[in-house]
C-alpha cells in the first residue's frame, strides 16, 4: 500500500529530544523553540517568528492582535480552505465573507476581493493553496488602499516564494503549520510570522497568557505581571526539537518533494494534453514547495470511481475541502459574496495523490501508470 502521507522525520530528532529530557527543558520557549524561531526569521526574512501550538492557534493569535476585528465585522477569505482560516475570526464574532477561487490555482480570485468590501470589512485572509502563492501584489495593493489588515494562511506555504519573497511575510501576520501532514512537522504545531516590529511585544504578551513573561525571561524586567487578555500558544520544547531536526535539512526535504512533484507532472502531462485530466498551475513569479500534487477529474462521479480504482491497486488518494460556505458552521457564521462559479465545482473534481518526504520515484511512476490505466 502506498499511503497518502507519512509524517516527516529527520534522524537527529532522537538526539535533540533526548537532550530536552536529559536537561529537563521541556516547557515552552526553550533552546529548540529559539532555534526554530531564528531559523524561520533567517530563512523568510520576517521581523519576528513565534512558534505556536498549531497554525489554527497562530491564526487565532493574529486575530487577537487585531482588536479592530470584533462582532459583526467582516473578513474576506476563500471558501475553499480548511476550517481554521475561518474559526479564528468567528471566535472574535466576525463574519467570514467567502469569495470565489481561481480555477487554475484554487486560490482566492484577487479580482473578486474589492467588490466584496463593505464598510464593515477589516481584513483579507489569502490562503496559499498547495504552497502556490496568491496574487500578493494585487492583494497588498487593495489592502493598502482600503486600509485592511492581511493575515496570510501560509499553513502549506513554508519554503515557497512569490516574486522572490517568502510566503507569510507579505501580510501583517503570516501563519505556518507544522501538523504531521505538512512539509515540516512537530506533530502538532505552527508559527506566527510578524512583519512589523511594532506588533512583536503585544504578540509575545498574548501568546504568554496576557503576561510580559517573555520580557522577564530575557532579563528585561525583574518580575512579570498580567498586562492584557491572552492565551497559551507555546508548544513544548520537545516538539520544537523534533521540528528543528527537519529544518536543518529543509533544503533536502524540499528538493525531494519537488523531484516527486516534477515526476508526477511530467508523467501525467500526456493525459492532460489529451484532455482527460487537469494538472495544477504554477503562475509566473511563484516558486512552490512541492506540498501537494493534485489532479482534477471530469466530475465528482469520476473522482469517486478513480479513488476506488487507486485503492484497489494499493494507492491511497484523498480529496478535500468541503467548501466552508456549504458546511453547517459556514451557513451559520458566514456568507458567500457573488457567484460560486468555481469553488464547489472545482473542489468536487480535485484528488490529491500520495506526497511525502521519503516517497520514491518508482512509487510515483507506479502511481502514474495506475492513473493512466484508469483512463485507458
Ligand atoms: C493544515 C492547515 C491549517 C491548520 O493547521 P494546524 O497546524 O493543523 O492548525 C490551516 N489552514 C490550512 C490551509 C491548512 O492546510
Amino acid at each position: 500500500m502506498i499511503t497518502f502521507n507519512v509524517p516527516p522525520y529527520a534522524d537527529k530528532a532522537y538526539d535533540y529530544i533526548r537532550e530536552c529530557v536529559k536537561n529537563q527543558k521541556i516547557c515552552g520557549d526553550g533552546p529548540y523553540t529559539k532555534k526554530c524561531n531564528e531559523w524561520i526569521e533567517r530563512t523568510t526574512g520576517t521581523a519576528k517568528c513565534l512558534l505556536t501550538t498549531s497554525c489554527t492557534h497562530a491564526t487565532e493569535l493574529a486575530a487577537l492582535l487585531l482588536p479592530q476585528i470584533g462582532p459583526g465585522d467582516e473578513v474576506i477569505m476563500p471558501s475553499f480552505t480548511f476550517v481554521s482560516t475561518a474559526d479564528a475570526f468567528v471566535l472574535r464574532g466576525a463574519v467570514p465573507v467567502f469569495v470565489d477561487i481561481r480555477p487554475d490555482t484554487m486560490n482566492i480570485d484577487e479580482k473578486l476581493i474589492e467588490p466584496a468590501i463593505t464598510e464593515r470589512t477589516k481584513a483579507i485572509v489569502p490562503v496559499h493553496y498547495a504552497g502556490v502563492a496568491c496574487e500578493m501584489d494585487t492583494i497588498m495593493e487593495i489592502a493598502g488602499r482600503r486600509r485592511l489588515a492581511v493575515i496570510e494562511d501560509a499553513a502549506q506555504g513554508i519554503m515557497s516564494t512569490y516574486r522572490g519573497k517568502a510566503l507569510g511575510t507579505f501580510g501583517n501576520f503570516g501563519c505556518f503549520s507544522f501538523h504531521e501532514t505538512k512539509n515540516y512537522s512537530m506533530g502538532e504545531g505552527g508559527a506566527l510570522l510578524i512583519r512589523d516590529q511594532k506588533d512583536v511585544e503585544e504578540a509575545e504578551i498574548i501568546r504568554e497568557k496576557g503576561t510580559n513573561r517573555s520580557k522577564y525571561y530575557r532579563g528585561q524586567i525583574d518580575k512579570y505581571t498580567w498586562i492584557n487578555y491572552g492565551s497559551s500558544y507555546l508548544p513544548s520544547d520537545m516538539n520544537a526539537a523534533y521540528l528543528y531536526a527537519q529544518l536543518e535539512i529543509a533544503e533536502q526535504i524540499n528538493e525531494a518533494r519537488i523531484t516527486c512533484w516534477n515526476r508526477y507532472y511530467r508523467n501525467l502531462g500526456p493525459l492532460a494534453d489529451a484532455g482527460k485530466i487537469e494538472l495544477p498551475a504554477v503562475p509566473e513569479g511563484c516558486v512552490h514547495n512541492g506540498h501537494m500534487f493534485y489532479i482534477k477529474t471530469a466530475d465528482i462521479g469520476e473522482r469517486t470511481a478513480f479513488i476506488d480504482y487507486l485503492k484497489e491497486k494499493g494507492i491511497h488518494a484523498v480529496f478535500h475541502y468541503i467548501p466552508l460556505h456549504t458546511a453547517p458552521a459556514g451557513l451559520k457564521f458566514g456568507r458567500f459574496h457573488g457567484e460560486d462559479r468555481y469553488t464547489t465545482r472545482e473542489s468536487e473534481r480535485l484528488v490529491r495523490l500520495p506526497m511525502y518526504y521519503g516517497l520514491n520515484l518508482e512509487q510515483v511512476d507506479y502511481i502514474c501508470d495506475t492513473v493512466k490505466r484508469f483512463y485507458a
